[in-house]
């Protein structure tokens, strides 16, 4: 999995500050920019996100390039909806030659994983005879959800909170939780009081919805390991 930051918002926590600011203030916005920089934005920030007042921080946002991860990911990736997304198409794309993700499950298991690349290698040569004599459109129902894919997504800091809130989380599926650490990584480089308490929710306030399938890890303050 290739995960880079492509672009983000210049100065995101002083365009956040100065946006926050604005609300109380009388000053003109060229002002408020100069004034919100540094130490006083990141001291507004962290009082924003402790009172969750999180509209001010929807104008800051990131662009990530994402690579050699499933189907199976991006089909949940994509569900969420305050996001803007491109991905490889396999109409377009020829995949007689696709990779694919092998869950380390089956990976560490040597007859589960003989099987798969069996499987595997009968899907490509199954694609492979369709895409020659019918439409790629068509011949791609036989693809897997562990065919690899690319996809660019752009989200701003409060979807990405809530990105993060879910899919941080040990409940959710390996392959988007190993996606999500990352993305968080390379965000809290850019907005690190932004994202300060950002992770599962147990990293954001110490508590765990999950009830019963919680993971427990909430009550050790450690962080996940994925
Ligand atoms: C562990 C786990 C298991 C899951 N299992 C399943 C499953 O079995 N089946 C399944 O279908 N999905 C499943 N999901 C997907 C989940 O239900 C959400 O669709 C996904 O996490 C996107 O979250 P979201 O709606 O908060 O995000 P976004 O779509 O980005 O929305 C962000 C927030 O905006 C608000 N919002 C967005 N759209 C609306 C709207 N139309 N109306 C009102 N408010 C809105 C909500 O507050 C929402 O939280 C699972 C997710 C996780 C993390």
């Amino acid at each position: 999995m290739e995960v880079t930051l492509l672009n983000w918002t210049p100065d995101p926590e002083n365009t956040v500050a100065a946006a926050a600011r604005l609300c109380y203030s009388p000053s003109s916005i060229a002002e408020l920019c100069t004034e919100m920089q540094g130490v006083t934005a990141a001291k507004l920030i962290a009082r924003l996100m402790e009172m969750g007042h999180l509209s001010p921080i929807e104008h800051a946002s990131f662009t990530f390039g994402v690579e050699g991860v499933s189907r199976a990911l991006t089909h949940q990736l994509v569900r969420h909806r305050l996001a803007s997304y491109s991905q490889k198409s396999q109409r377009y794309v020829d995949e007689s030659n696709f990779g694919y993700v092998i869950p380390p499950g089956i990976r560490d298991n040597p007859r589960a994983r003989q099987e798969y690349l069996a499987v595997m290698e009968q899907i490509r040569r199954g694609y492979a005879l369709l895409a020659a004599t019918a439409e790629k459109e068509d011949a791609r129902y036989l693809l897997p959800n562990a065919c690899q894919t690319s996809i660019i997504v752009t989200m701003n800091c409060r979807s990405l909170l809530n990105f993060f809130e879910r899919r941080c989380c040990a409940r959710a599926q390996w392959e988007i939780q190993k996606l999500a650490w990352k993305m968080l990584a390379l965000v809290k480089e850019q907005a690190p009081t932004i994202f300060a308490r950002a992770g599962a929710r147990c990293d954001m306030d110490g508590t765990c919805p999950e009830g019963a399938m919680s993971c427990g890890r909430w009550q050790t303050g450690k962080n996940a390991d994925v």
